[in-house]
């Protein structure tokens, strides 16, 4: 029986090793995936949430319309 108890707790160790290094490497690859698909950005202006390819972009800031981007000047 305390083999198995051996066992087990190796597999459990082993299972939180690889849960740890999954989640260590899945961030980046979301930005990537989400990044293309659909990233949402909020209108410093009015505070509305546009795609990001939709959204105008001002320096580090974006905005649902070129009409907010000009009244946040
Ligand atoms: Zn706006």
């Amino acid at each position: 029986m305390f083999g198995i108890r051996v066992l087990i707790y190796l597999i459990g160790i082993g299972l939180v090793i690889w849960i740890l290094v999954r989640l260590a490497k899945s961030p980046r690859v979301e930005q990537r995936n989400t990044g293309k698909v659909d990233d949402m950005v909020r209108c410093a202006r009015c505070g509305i949430f546009v795609p990001r390819n939709e959204a105008v972009k001002e320096g580090d800031r974006y905005y649902c319309c070129s009409r907010h981007r000009d009244e946040d000047r």
